[in-house]
């Protein structure tokens, strides 16, 4: 709730400077934006000091989970949906010339049920719709909550996890003018979500794919704006990460979540690996309105 009404009062800041850059990059901080500060920025005094999270590897991949497809949708629609999404983003070009970063769906399933990463052990970055959204104690008005877990001293992200809330369902994917309010466009979702994977945070610009809430029926956040092309150029410009391209996961690809040892619960960070989690949620306007309805 207390995102939702941050939401709120930033969209009534956004009138005031419409023209200025308003992407966000998330970062090791655990501040929470505020009106007066909607991005969050690093804070060098801190011990260790904050960090802006990206990705320092120039190719990853994500696997749909086998264990909870949506019911309204058939796998073969799901994947289509992630492919798009993921095209989306890979073709984000900076003065012409493509970004330093590929992302690609694996042909691999996973049986993730939810966010995990295992230091020292095998992962997966993986995309799973979850019925049991209120036992994650997720926000029950977010479509959508991605984690996003990294090495605090460095701000390095080491692995992405994309959780879609089957609540706020039914899930659908709408024709190019959007649909009514009672489907949900998966896609409109999905590619707001893989902007946090990237590393960007929220934006103030409504246009944005980054803008952080959305109604159902909604197709606006499929296409990148100029704002969210903007934050994408300053992370990974043409170039940047350096390296080669490997997709493996940190630790080898471990496509079973359900064994294995080195478990970090998400919530309970301790030591050097954060999660954080960012989340798309409805807006407090149209929770209103559906109440009174
Ligand atoms: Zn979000």
């Amino acid at each position: 709730m207390r995102t939702a009404l941050t939401l709120a009062c930033l969209a009534a800041v956004l009138g005031a400077s419409a023209d200025a850059a308003a992407w966000c990059r998330m970062t090791s901080s655990r501040r929470a934006p505020t009106v007066t500060q909607p991005c969050v920025f690093p804070d060098p005094t801190t011990d260790p000091p904050e960090q802006y999270l990206e990705w320092r590897r120039p190719c990853t991949g994500i696997a749909l989970s086998v264990s909870s497809p949506s019911a309204d949708l058939t796998d073969e629609e799901v994947l289509g949906v992630l492919s798009r999404s993921i095209a989306t983003w890979n073709a984000v070009t900076c003065d012409g010339t493509p970004i330093g970063y590929d992302l690609i769906l694996m042909e691999e399933r996973t049986t993730c049920d939810g966010p995990l990463y295992r230091d020292g052990g095998g992962n997966v970055n993986s995309v799973e719709f979850i019925y049991d959204w209120a036992e994650h104690m997720y926000d029950a008005n977010a479509f959508a909550v991605t984690t996003v877990w990294h090495r605090r001293s460095t701000g390095e992200i080491l692995d992405a996890d994309m959780d879609l809330n089957e609540r706020r369902g039914p899930y659908g994917i709408c024709p190019p003018e959007g649909c009514d309010t009672r489907i949900v466009d998966l896609e409109n979702v999905v590619t707001h979500e893989m902007g946090h994977y990237l590393g960007l945070a929220h934006s103030q610009e409504r246009d944005a794919t980054m803008y952080a809430s959305a109604v159902a029926g909604e197709v606006l956040k499929r296409d990148l704006a100029a704002d969210d092309i903007e934050g994408m150029c300053t992370i990974y410009p043409p170039g940047r990460p350096e390296g080669e391209c490997d997709y493996t996961p940190r630790g080898g690809l471990d496509l079973d979540c359900q064994t294995g040892c080195c478990t970090v619960a998400p919530g309970r960070p301790g030591g050097p690996i954060w999660p954080l989690a960012l989340l798309l949620v409805i807006p407090l306007r149209a929770l209103a309105s559906r109440r009174r309805s």
